[in-house]
């Protein structure tokens, strides 16, 4: 049998572009350079669920990571990770490599080196605060919400293995790291 025992852990929005928030895509539906990537290694992908797209839906705002980080969310995004967790322990004792993980920096839930913080919160109709509310928003060093509960729960059954992302905001400069990467 031909296989190469080879996986690798991608955020859901990186092969289905229509998760993300509204208006900030750069590419129609999958971010084929990096696939093409992945694939010219045969490596095998699993698709990370979108735990923004399942909370909230196609129609929710931008956030920032202070609105996620909720108990509520937290547990929503372990749900969501067991199977993935579960999967990945039985790839691993059987001998397969789990690559990494590769996540989205900037983003309040899947950053990885950076997230995005803010004092967002209130009314949006009839908000004479709300321009001084939005300049609060910043990039800030650390992870974003499902990637820390990802991270931690892959600890917590002994998988060790590395983080690295693509920038939401200049997905093509980060090819030549997802090529080192893998
Ligand atoms: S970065 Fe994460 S939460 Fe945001 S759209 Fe992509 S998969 Fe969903």
């Amino acid at each position: 049998m031909k296989r190469n025992k080879k996986i690798i852990l991608i955020c859901h929005c990186i092969i289905n572009s229509n998760s993300k928030v509204e208006g900030l895509s750069q590419y129609g539906g999958i971010f084929k350079e990096f696939v093409n990537l992945i694939a010219e290694k045969d490596i095998g992908i699993i698709q990370l669920p979108c735990p923004e797209m399942i909370v909230y839906g196609i129609k929710r705002w931008g956030h920032v990571k202070e609105q996620f980080d909720t108990l509520f969310y937290r547990e929503q995004c372990r749900e969501m990770l067991r199977p993935i967790v579960q999967q990945t322990k039985s790839y691993i004792d059987a001998g397969y490599e789990i690559l990494g993980v590769v996540g989205i920096d900037g983003s309040p839930s899947c950053g990885v080196n950076h997230t995005c913080s803010g004092e967002f919160r209130g009314e949006i109709s009839n908000n004479d605060e709300l321009e001084s509310i939005l300049e609060t928003l910043k990039e800030v060093k650390g992870s974003g919400v499902f990637m820390e509960e990802l991270k931690s729960y892959l600890e917590e059954v002994g998988i060790k293995i590395p983080f690295t992302a693509i920038n939401e905001n200049d997905v093509y400069s980060s090819l030549d790291k997802i090529a080192e990467f893998i």
